[in-house]
């Protein structure tokens, strides 16, 4: 299935999410890259970065630009990271809902069945709250023996260390190295963010060319958006002079 995102598209979203906190823009922008009529918010963290990446790889290609720094030395390295490396499971198709992967953890004496994070979670979370990682860890819980109104701190970190072996891919790591001090290390890298961020580039630079154009031809933003893009470059550089 072709889940490039068209340019209308891209503004669309752009716009819908522009003003939304991160986990709204990301299930905006993995609704693009779902079947139609996929409830995306019940997808696990896993299942939307798969989403994510297709959509990066087909709009933007296999490549992801990242810049860092090295904690080692403080050099900054730039690296390209390819989508496939952020595939914890390899490359998949996305199955749409399914019964929430769970399983059983003992830790300080209770026996805690919990679930793998859906979208939803994060929605419901308020992720500048001081209590956001507490709130989201015992989302995951599905029942306790003893059964408890809320559990001790240890036993939702233990579940913490567990999440990421109930849904592979959740958390997508980079591991990394510098080539200045051959420091290596791992660093988390946000796939709705960094693609938000292009997302927004595009939009931003897209809407200065509809005004340009719409400038110098008399154009309307619809007529604009059916050039291809390198008519419009065309046009652009002949309006400049
Ligand atoms: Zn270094």
């Amino acid at each position: 299935m072709r889940r490039e995102l068209t340019e209308t598209q891209l503004l669309g979203i752009w716009e819908a999410g522009t003003g939304q906190a991160p986990p709204a823009r990301a299930l905006l922008l993995a609704a693009a890259a779902a079947p139609p009529g996929t409830a995306v918010a019940d997808l696990t963290l896993a299942d939307l970065n798969e989403l994510l990446l297709d959509l990066r790889e087909e709009s933007f290609g296999p490549a992801l630009p990242c810049a860092t720094e090295c904690p080692g030395c403080d050099e900054p390295l730039e690296v390209s990271v390819a989508t496939d490396e952020l595939r914890t499971c390899g490359r998949r198709t996305v199955p749409g809902p399914r019964p929430h992967p769970s399983a059983t953890l003992l830790a300080e004496g209770y026996e805690v069945t919990y679930r793998a994070l859906t979208g939803r979670d994060l929605l419901a979370v308020d992720a500048a709250s001081p209590d956001a990682r507490r709130a989201l860890l015992s989302r995951c819980v599905v029942g306790a023996e003893p059964a408890a109104e809320v559990l001790p701190d240890v036993v939702l970190e233990a579940l913490a260390q567990r999440l990421a072996e109930l849904d592979p891919g959740a958390d997508t790591v980079l591991p990394l190295s510098c080539p200045h001090c051959r420091h290596t290390w791992t660093a988390a890298l946000d796939v709705a963010g960094h693609l938000w961020a292009e997302v927004e580039g595009y939009a931003r630079r897209l809407l200065h060319e509809v005004h340009a154009l719409a400038r110098g031809y008399g154009w309307s933003e619809s007529d604009v958006l059916t050039v291809s893009p390198a008519r419009r470059r065309f046009y652009l550089e002949a309006t400049a002079g």
